[in-house]
């Protein structure tokens, strides 16, 4: 293979980063470039771990200087495997991962590589927690910038909305802070506007209490009633009971029996961060038909991040996502007839309860538009298999018409890609209208001078 030199540009900045500079030439660039989903190969020109604020300023200047494209990575989870550019520059964050919990002043302090798990850990040693997602790999930035609907967001708001502030790269390299009083139009386009507006090296998070929760699985055989029950439930529960329901094939778990594996299951994932004694008031209507497994139990916070998940690193992923309302039985038969016809093991629709919390923010107040919606509906197949991936995305596109979740708005951090219909739906009327303007202003990264 013949290697392009490096721009002067960045052979200056070989000299400071040395081994942590990689090029097509490196024998590890393509383990360090992986993401978790595998898919159509992509070989950047050059891939950056800097370890400081400083250097990650060098690294956006050079790529500028260059006239490269330039993406950041993270926990590298994007569906769209947006943290991954062919023939442009990676800035990888990974060994920016140091995580600063103060529980006197009740905040966490996160570097732009920091996981949601490391994180979650850590605070929970005080008994507290800021809310992410449901999986500990994800990287606090990708999963902030967009949104963050996960165990607490019904209690206390999407992860935007317990940010406090940042430091920010700017497109040209400038540092800068970040919060409500200081360059507050970049401080609301942090909070949902996703990828683009500057790399950032250190997200200032809330925490609140979250010692002893009540949570986990439960599994029901593949009634249609089940599911909008069980979503209705979780809807009508004080905002301190936090799931979502999956209409799935059964994963070979050891905790499901081995009949149900491979068949449709109706699974939900709870978790009640409110007074303990009130749990099983609060749980009840979900109990009310007879679970297949029943895991909710009372766990330590940080115990919610343990397995449960499917496997992801190295599969090829397919995804569509959208926002719906209470699935009626008809689209509940919809969605079991279509996990029994899918053509991967991992096929899943995926129903996200939104409402308490994330409802009493203004649809305006950050990049986040989509406050009003009862339900996020994601539809997904994973396959390891890349002959298969055209069947799957098949599956999922059809799928996800099924319950128009293919269509209107839709949270970012879920889109199976980045153009620019993809992102209207993400950031539809005056939301996209704010974000042109502060990009506008602040620069866009990866773009030209
Ligand atoms: C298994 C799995 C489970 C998930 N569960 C949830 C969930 O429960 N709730 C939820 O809301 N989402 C969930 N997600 C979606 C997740 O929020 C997004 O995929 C998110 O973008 C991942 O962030 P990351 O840092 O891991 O990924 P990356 O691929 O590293 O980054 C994602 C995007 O953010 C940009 N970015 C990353 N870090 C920075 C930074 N420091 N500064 C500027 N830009 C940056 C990247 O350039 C890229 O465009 C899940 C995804 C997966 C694969």
């Amino acid at each position: 293979m013949s290697v392009s030199p490096l721009h002067p540009a960045f052979a200056a900045l070989a000299e400071t980063l040395g081994d942590r500079l990689l090029t097509p030439a490196s024998p590890d660039l393509g383990t360090l470039a992986a993401t978790v989903f595998d898919g159509e190969p992509r070989v950047p020109a050059v891939l950056t771990r800097p370890r400081t604020t400083g250097e990650v300023s060098g690294v956006v200047r050079a790529a500028r200087a260059a006239g490269l494209p330039l993406t950041v990575r993270s926990g590298g989870h994007s569906y769209a495997r947006s943290s991954l550019l062919d023939g442009g520059v990676v800035l990888d964050l990974r060994l920016m991962d140091e995580i600063r919990i103060d529980p006197e002043a009740r905040t966490g302090h996160a570097q732009g590589g920091a996981s949601a798990g490391a994180y979650t850990t850590a605070a929970g040693e005080h008994g507290l927690a800021t809310g992410f997602g449901d999986t500990g790999s994800v990287g606090i930035a990708g999963l902030t910038l967009g949104g963050g609907v996960g165990f607490l967001s019904r209690r206390d708001g999407l992860t935007l909305d317990n940010l406090l502030g940042a430091e920010v790269v700017l497109a040209d390299g400038e540092v800068v802070e970040t919060g409500p009083d200081v360059e507050p139009d970049l401080f609301w386009a942090l909070r949902g506007g996703s990828a683009g507006t500057g790399v950032v090296t250190r997200l200032d998070l809330r925490l609140t209490e979250a010692a002893d929760v009540v949570g986990g699985f439960i599994a029901w055989r593949p009634d249609p009633e089940v599911v909008g029950d069980v979503v209705t439930a979780i809807a009508q529960a004080p905002d301190e009971l936090s799931g979502m329901v999956n209409v799935m094939l059964a994963p070979p778990a050891p905790f499901l029996p081995a009949e149900v594996h491979g068949q449709p299951l109706v699974m939900a994932l709870v978790c009640w961060s409110g007074a303990p004694e009130a749990a099983d008031d609060v749980l009840a209507p979900l109990r009310a038909h007879a679970p297949l497994v029943d895991l909710v139990e009372p766990k330590p916070y940080p115990a919610m991040f343990e397995g449960g998940g499917p496997e992801t690193a190295g599969m090829h992923a397919a995804v569509e996502t959208g926002f719906t309302g209470v699935p009626d039985v008809d689209t509940a038969v919809a969605m079991i007839d279509a996990v029994r016809a899918a053509p991967a093991g991992a096929a899943v629709f995926n129903l996200r309860v939104m409402g308490g919390a994330i409802a009493r923010v203004g649809a305006g107040e950050t990049a986040f538009a989509h406050r009003d919606r009862a339900v996020m509906a994601t539809v997904a197949g994973l396959t390891p298999d890349p002959a298969k991936e055209a069947e799957v995305r098949s599956w999922v596109s059809a799928s996800a018409a099924r319950i128009a979740a293919d269509r209107g708005p839709a949270y970012v951090n879920f889109l199976p890609g980045t153009g620019p219909e993809q992102l209207a739906r993400a950031y539809p009327g005056a939301t996209g209208e704010r974000l042109r303007a502060v990009r506008a202003k602040y620069g866009t990264l990866g773009s030209p001078a």
